[in-house]
């Protein structure tokens, strides 16, 4: 049996625990894993942090001028999970907070900003060995990967997981205003003209609403393998 190098592409709504999945499954695999949506979670950070707000609402042309100087890379730190670095500081928890994910909607949906990243998703996945999450990547990224996981999960249960997250880290946030978000942000991904959220015609799709973390790893590994190892 041969684990050739592929690329797995898992898209889905957010906070339906893509993320955890596409980690764990990288480990498992000894593949690279990229978290797509921490890329235009930083650059919105940086919009925010570079006066492209106004009392109006972002300035597209300003944030469109400063593309060329956003910089995402990533770094394993030593318990190997990866960390978002934005023009070279550590932005793993600043992205992930709620005043960012209420503006990423509105940031993703600008086709130069999709353009920019995509490309750098390109160049970083094309080689394969990689497990990359976000909502377009069957789609759009590499709608040749070899596995497309699609996940779903009831938007009141997506809520209560990102609750628990942003508590955990010490972060303030209500159970209503994150489920108003995640709402939201399901409503802007689905409906925007360029790269929606849609699941790709050939993406087995996953239900994790009631799934343990194990369950879910022998899920994605028992479809994986059917599909890596066979070829
Ligand atoms: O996955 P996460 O929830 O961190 O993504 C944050 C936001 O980034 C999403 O709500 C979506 O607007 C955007 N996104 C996207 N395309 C991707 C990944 C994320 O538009 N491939």
């Amino acid at each position: 049996m041969k684990n050739n190098a592929g690329i797995i592409a898992i898209d889905g709504f957010s906070s339906s625990g893509k993320s955890t999945m596409a980690k764990r499954l990288a480990r498992n695999l000894g593949y690279i894993y990229l978290d797509s949506g921490a890329m235009y979670r930083a650059v919105t950070l940086y919009a925010m942090e570079h006066d492209c707000y106004e009392p109006s609402g972002l300035n597209v042309q300003r944030l469109l001028a400063y593309l060329k100087q956003i910089h995402v890379t990533f770094e394993l730190d030593a318990d190997q999970r990866p960390l978002t670095y934005l023009n070279g500081v550590c932005v793993e928890d600043t992205i992930r907070s709620l005043a960012v994910s209420e503006k990423v909607s509105q940031v993703s949906a600008l086709p130069e900003v999709r353009a920019f990243l995509i490309e750098q998703q390109r160049a970083l996945g094309n080689k394969g060995g990689i497990v990359m999450d976000g909502r377009d990547i069957g789609t759009v990224v590499f709608p040749q990967a070899d596995v497309k996981i699609f996940v779903q999960a009831d938007a009141a249960v997506r809520a209560e997981r990102r609750y628990l997250e942003l508590k955990q880290k010490g972060q303030e946030a209500s159970y209503e205003a994150i489920l108003k978000n995640i709402q939201m942000r399901d409503h802007l991904d689905q409906t925007r003209s360029v790269g929606p959220l849609v699941k790709a015609s050939d993406a087995w799709v996953l239900d994790n609403g009631h799934m343990s973390l194990e369950e879910q790893d022998q899920w994605v590994m028992e479809h994986v393998k059917q599909v890596l190892w066979q070829k």
